[in-house]
């Protein structure tokens, strides 16, 4: 199942190129009651949800995709966490370009971890970038994400695939330079998180998916997630070691070669396999 949400706040089910308004579904979550939790309703009751999308899809007004502002499918996440470097190609690229490292070590991604990004820097495709520090080189980064469904603590690697709720296209912005990476990739809007969510037994084996990114008609990278140094499963284990992941949680899974400059007006299409593309605009913040 490919769930979107749209416009203002709408709750959609993708089919081919139409978008069923199945906004009636969060009904089925429980009321919000301070304090909030620390995970997202909509992934934590996935399962209710999505019955109840079932039941309303036949009856569901329908709006052609291009006619809706797509948003993150996942509005509340608790974290979103990154992988620093994870392909191979992209370690090699980033320790030749001084653009890239400045003075930060580029290390393996066994030794420097993750890091998260600020939830505020979530955006949808239809949303767009809003570039700061125009001074500076401002990078796309295009890579799988993937929305945790069941709360994982200390989980080894063998069961980490039944952790997770569905996957989606993430875009990890970033502005160049010596500061640390949470700070440079948490400005507002530079976490893309689209078209859509597909559910994990839509997507079965997200382990050789073609990933791509192009500006405009240029193409930047092109790549296949079976090169990621750490795969999904010990991603998740690696994370879940050092704190309990929970539903709505995205996990940024690294990107490949060729990331490179956006500028304002600059229109970046990227694509992943099994999941769709999705068109995303840049501006000046
Ligand atoms: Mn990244």
């Amino acid at each position: 199942m490919k769930i979107c949400r749209f416009d203002k706040d709408r709750l959609g089910l993708v089919q081919g190129r139409e978008v069923l308004d199945v906004t009636e579904a969060l009904e089925v979550l429980p009321p919000a009651r301070y304090p909030l939790p620390r995970y997202d309703p909509l992934v934590a009751n996935l399962a209710a949800v999505r019955a109840r999308i079932e039941a309303l899809a036949p009856r569901a007004r329908r709006l052609p995709l291009e006619s809706v502002k797509l948003l993150s499918p996942v509005a509340n996440p608790g974290k979103i966490v990154a992988a620093p470097v994870n392909y191979t190609k992209h370690l090699e690229e980033a320790r030749a370009d001084p653009a890239i490292h400045h003075q930060n070590q580029i290390a393996e991604i066994q030794r420097v971890g993750l890091f998260l990004k600020a939830t505020s820097a979530l955006a949808g495709p239809g949303e767009g970038v809003a570039l700061r520090k125009l001074d500076r080189r401002n990078d796309h980064e295009v890579e799988l994400a993937v929305v945790i469904g069941a709360r994982a603590d200390r989980v080894p690697r063998q069961r980490a695939m039944a952790c997770i709720a569905g996957y989606a296209i993430g875009l990890d912005m970033t502005i160049r330079g010596p500061e640390e990476r949470s700070l440079r990739k948490s400005v507002d809007s530079y976490a893309v998180l689209g078209p859509w969510l597909v559910t994990a037994d839509e997507l079965r084996d997200p382990s050789k998916l073609e990933i791509s990114l192009a500006v405009g008609s240029e193409p930047r990278q092109r790549a296949n997630t079976r090169d990621l140094i750490l795969g999904i499963p010990a991603l998740i284990e690696f994370a879940s070691a050092f704190y309990t992941l929970e539903p709505g949680d995205v996990l940024l899974t690294g990107t490949p070669e060729g990331v490179g400059p956006v500028r304002p007006g600059d229109v970046m299409l990227a694509a992943i396999e099994g999941i769709g593309e999705m068109r995303v605009e840049v501006r000046a913040a």
